[in-house]
């Protein structure tokens, strides 16, 4: 068994980690107070290829793996949730989809731009009353003639209001045992009749920009379908298996973001005549957290790697998912905790770290959902 990064991996992570550091770190606090999506820093990061990561280059991808990009999410993550969660969205959701179901057509004219950088895509799969359970999707899709007219809500969907492609799911017609099916729909931004909202107020990852949409009679041609027409309910489960490696890898970042500050403060910071890193039941708390950074980081490499090996990855992504996001809820916890009063107040970061860790455990299924998919991969 080999736990090395190969050369190109470790290029990624040192060319993010150094982008991450010197671009997005400084502007992270202005991003959260000002809940501002920071489309130029997107700019930058499409021209150093970061939005193509694991798409091949004939796709204007960079041709890396999923192990490279789950590198780039932890990095960017660690210092700044928000762009973190734009970033994971962008890729696992606006053009994943794409590249793992588009004809070749779709993949030309939509992931192309996407992966190189120069268009933002999303993922409208979340209604109103279809979160969890989004196979109840009420968003419909009647064929006329030769197009698909589209009516219905999306709510919650990252990137929305910078997109130029977003891809919803929609009931499109019943199966002869009564259940509906459910297809893909490609969607370009300017198609009349689709209109997002202005983006929400959020507890965290405030930055990262999400809207509702409404579709009121909006019409797509036929060949707007993405993939198999009678496939769609299939589609978004294998596309949120590869987004929860993503959203795990976040979660990674923020925990370690989390470890990173509580060290150095406990080292720092003197009571009682020494530093409080000097006291047993603040040791405990760092120890606890790095183990469980590093467990969580093997777990989202691990899981990278199987989708990457194109063997099965759904139980191991959900672990990835739980764990690292359960991890960085308690890590940044602890850091509020090690850092007292100070931990409290916005200048120090640890408190965004927490409001941002928070977002991990609903999105892309929820904690709950999670240990529903390990349960039936365990055969429950
Ligand atoms: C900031 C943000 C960004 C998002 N971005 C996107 C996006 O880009 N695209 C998109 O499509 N969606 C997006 N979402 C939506 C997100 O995926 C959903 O919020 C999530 O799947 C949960 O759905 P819900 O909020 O409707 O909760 P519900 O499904 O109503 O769940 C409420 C509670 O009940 C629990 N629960 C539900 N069913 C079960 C069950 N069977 N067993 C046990 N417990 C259960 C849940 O775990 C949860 O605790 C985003 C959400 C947020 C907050």
């Amino acid at each position: 068994m080999n736990f090395e990064l190969t050369k190109e991996q470790e290029m990624t992570r040192k060319m993010v980690r150094d982008f991450a550091d010197g671009v997005i770190r400084p502007r992270a606090i202005e991003i959260d107070v000002n809940a501002e999506f920071p489309k130029d820093i997107f700019d930058e990061m499409g021209k150093l290829g970061l939005l193509g990561i694991p798409f091949p280059e004939e796709y204007g991808g960079s041709g890396g793996d999923t192990v490279s990009y789950a590198l780039a999410v932890e990095e960017i993550g660690k210092v700044c949730g928000s762009t973190g969660l734009s970033y994971a969205a962008a890729v696992s959701l606006g053009a994943s989809p794409l590249y793992y179901f588009g004809t070749e057509q779709q993949k030309q004219q939509y992931l192309t731009p996407l992966a190189k950088g120069e268009t933002l895509g999303s993922f409208g799969l979340t209604e109103p009353n279809a979160g969890s359970d989004a196979g109840g999707t009420k968003t419909r899709a009647v064929l006329e003639g030769d197009q698909y007219v589209i009516n219905g809500e999306k709510c919650w969907i990252t990137n929305a209001k910078y997109a130029d492609t977003i891809t919803v799911t929609a009931v499109s017609g019943k199966r002869e045992d009564g259940r509906n099916i459910i297809s893909a729909f490609i969607i370009p931004r300017d198609t009349p009749g689709m209109k997002i909202s202005s983006p929400y107020e959020k507890m965290g990852v405030r930055g990262s920009n999400t809207c509702e949409i409404i579709l009121e009679d909006v019409k797509v041609p036929k060949e707007n379908i993405l993939g198999d027409p009678q496939g769609g309910f299939k589609q978004f489960l294998h596309t949120l298996d590869g987004g929860r490696i993503s959203i795990a890898a976040l979660a990674v970042g923020i925990a370690q973001a989390s470890l990173d500050k509580a060290l150095a403060y406990a080292k720092e910071r003197k009571q009682f005549g020494k530093p409080i890193s000097d006291f047993q039941a603040i040791q405990f708390k760092l120890s606890d957290m790095a183990m469980e950074v590093e467990l969580a980081r093997n777990m989202v490499l691990k899981s990278a790697w199987l989708k990457d090996q194109k063997k099965s990855f759904t139980k191991e992504s959900a672990y990835a998912k739980l764990f690292a996001s359960e991890t960085a809820f308690r890590s940044a916890n602890q850091a509020i905790q090690i850092h007292g009063g100070y931990g409290y107040m916005r200048e120090y970061e640890v408190e965004r770290y927490l409001r941002d860790a928070k977002l991990l455990e609903i999105g892309e299924g929820t904690s709950e959902i999670q240990r529903l998919v390990i349960a039936r991969q365990l055969g429950c």
